[in-house]
């Protein structure tokens, strides 16, 4: 059995001082560092981040401002977040909206499951930001796909309390475990 880290979103603009910021970004950020730090990393086999990455997204720029645009700075992964300790990348939204790392392929153009699949992961815990956006969707989706999912609750960054609790709960409901 093969265990992966799913880092979603932690990105600049999903952090204080970005278009879409949540409170904890920073904090989040720093402790997922930590994490790929210290010895506890020795539990995944794998490590992937996944990142809003907007060409084009349609309509998706009249429900929220401008974010992560392509290449842009906003879309950068957090600072903290180790880079040289990531497995794999994955990219979504680039022509519509895509809330769930699921959406999402690496340059290759290989779906984030179908990957995972490859490598036999079969367990996965899920870190990042929003919870009740894109962790939340990236976690509905892993259990639909047959993983089994853990969610990092001290290592995700909600837009605020009361709806990062409802995510929680709904995620639980759904089947994933909270770490
Ligand atoms: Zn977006």
């Amino acid at each position: 059995m093969a265990q992966a880290l799913i880092i979603v979103d932690v990105q600049h603009d999903f952090c204080p001082g970005g278009a879409l910021a949540t409170d904890q970004g920073d904090e989040v950020a720093h402790r997922i560092g930590e994490l790929q730090l210290s010895p506890a990393v020795a539990d995944y086999d794998y490590v992937v981040t996944t990142q809003d990455w907007h060409i084009d997204p349609d309509d998706h720029f009249d429900t929220w401002p401008v974010h992560c645009e392509a290449d842009s700075p906003g879309a950068q992964l957090h600072p903290a977040i180790q880079q040289d300790k990531i497995s794999a990348r994955f990219y979504k939204g680039q022509h519509s909206a895509a809330y769930s790392g699921f959406e999402g392929s690496n340059e290759a153009g290989q779906l984030l499951a179908e990957w995972l699949r490859d490598r036999g992961v079969s367990h996965l815990d899920i870190c990042g930001i929003a919870t009740h956006y894109c962790v939340r969707a990236t976690v509905l989706d892993a259990l639909k796909e047959g993983f089994q999912v853990r969610v990092l609750r001290d290592l995700c960054s909600a837009v605020n309390e009361d709806t990062g609790k409802t995510a929680l709960q709904e995620m639980q409901k759904a089947g994933a475990s909270l770490g």
